[in-house]
């Protein structure tokens, strides 16, 4: 199959790119990794065409009303990037880094990951670009509202189901679910996951994606005959994926030598008690000023000597600037996109273990098909049952993957990608294209 390999230069920009081809674009990134997949699979290439297309992007001007009675125009995305396999689904994130490309990769990654863990849903992402940090609850209530309002026509239970992401949360999805059902006339809790348990949230969900890099964290020290017990973690990033992660992992017998989030970065070899700082950083939302261990920089948390280096804050972490600097044996990569294609094959040739995001962090998605399954039938499960059901998921994608990279002979990325394309790949041609 015909890749086009040329080396990127300002005349050799693809149809869809706007901006031009960088290591830390993270469609571009994420585009890297799948050609690399795509061409082990040998896709025919019209599948290849469609694969590399999203299927929907949209985007939409948020007005809101401030406190100050001032109007702000706001930006937001909404991309649904392949929904061959079932209804699209992805979060939705608040930040002032969002942008087209962004969400484009983000729901691109969404389509391979919920093909990796083998879920019935395609992959989309929405996102607005704003500091939630600096809006009061009002007007993140009405930016909230009428984004929800701007993309409603793709929004719904069969056809596309958001959950949170970066600075979104329970209670954004709880207005995400109360717009959409103000729209149509009647609840449906069926449109948004990560909600409050209260309103039809998944028992589970909050800790699932944390939960699932610790499944899959354990199950890479088990294949290269590392002992749980003991082994040294370093987390970037204290949020929900991070501080939950840190927890299980120490509640498996690990030593959390290192936290970091946006404001600070924290080192203790003598392991963090990581139940004090989730309570400190509660209680003043950072930490900064944490009392115990010694203040570090985000880099040097990066470059620690653990075992695992867990990064789950944002993307573009791991580059070729950083990259020969790590001495982890493993990188469980909570984030999405955390490290870039060009760093991966520094990684490769230090020998370092990458559980890929795609895999790493599909626990989250897995439990937000189990609240999608149980608000769908009304009936809902104990939390040990979404977690054995989670656990099942986590195990059987992770030995998936690792046994198309024993038979590839690639690492644990390539792999991965290369199961989700074939799954989609799969149903796309027993579709057949709809004329
Ligand atoms: P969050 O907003 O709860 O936490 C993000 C954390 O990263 C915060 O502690 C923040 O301070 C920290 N951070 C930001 N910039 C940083 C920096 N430069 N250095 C160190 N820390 C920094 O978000 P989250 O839900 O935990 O998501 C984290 C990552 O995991 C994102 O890439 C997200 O897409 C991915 N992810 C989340 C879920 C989920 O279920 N929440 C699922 C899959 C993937």
């Amino acid at each position: 199959m015909a890749i086009d390999r040329r080396t990127p230069t300002n005349t050799i920009v693809g149809r869809d790119k706007e901006t031009f081809l960088n290591e830390e674009n993270p469609f571009e990134a994420m585009m890297l990794r799948f050609d690399k997949a795509a061409e082990l699979l040998n896709l025919e290439p019209g599948l290849y065409r469609v694969l590399r297309h999203p299927e929907k992007q949209i985007i939409v001007s948020v007005p809101v009303m401030k406190d100050n009675g001032e109007v702000e125009v706001y930006t937001g995305y909404r991309v649904l990037y392949n929904t061959s396999r079932g209804p699209a689904k992805g979060g939705i994130r608040f930040d002032l880094q969002v942008t087209l490309e962004e969400v484009k990769a983000l729901a691109a990654w969404m389509t391979w990951k919920c093909a990796v863990v083998n879920i019935p849903f395609g992959g989309a992402k929405g996102g607005v670009v704003c500091d939630p940090h600096s809006m009061s609850i009002g007007e993140l209530e009405r930016l909230t509202r009428r984004y929800t309002a701007g993309i409603i026509q793709v929004l719904g239970p069969d056809s596309d189901v958001p959950a949170p992401d970066v600075n979104t949360n329970e209670r954004v999805m709880a207005w995400i679910m109360d717009t959409y059902s103000m729209h149509v006339g009647h609840t449906v809790t069926a449109v948004v996951t990560g909600k409050p348990v209260e309103m039809g949230g998944s028992l589970g969900r909050r800790e699932a994606t944390g939960r699932g890099c610790m499944i899959v964290t354990k199950q890479a020290l088990e294949h290269l005959g590392m002992p749980v017990a003991g082994t040294t973690v370093a987390v970037m990033g204290f949020g929900n994926v991070g501080s939950v992660a840190a927890r299980l992992l120490q509640a498996e017998g690990c030593r959390v030598i290192a936290i970091s989030d946006r404001s600070a970065a924290i080192h203790d070899a003598d392991g963090i008690d990581i139940d004090s700082a989730i309570a400190y950083s509660g209680e003043h939302g950072t930490l900064a000023g944490y009392p115990m261990g010694t203040v570090i920089s985000g880099a040097d948390l990066l470059a620690l000597d653990a075992d695992v280096l867990l990064p789950a804050a944002l993307e573009n972490v791991i580059t070729t600037r950083n990259a020969a600097s790590i001495r982890a044996r493993i990188i469980c990569e909570g984030a999405n996109g955390p490290t870039t294609a060009a760093a991966d094959s520094i990684l490769d040739e230090n020998g370092i273990f990458v559980i890929p995001d795609i895999l790493a962090n599909a626990g989250g998605v897995t439990v937000s098909y189990f609240e999608w399954v149980q608000d769908r039938g009304g009936y809902f499960w104990t939390e040990q049952l979404v977690n054995d059901r989670l656990g099942e998921i986590m195990v059987n994608s992770f030995q998936a993957v690792l046994d198309l990279s024993k038979e590839h002979k690639v690492n644990m990325r390539t792999a991965a990608y290369m199961l989700a394309i074939s799954r989609v790949a799969t149903v796309h041609r027993l579709r057949g294209v709809y004329a």
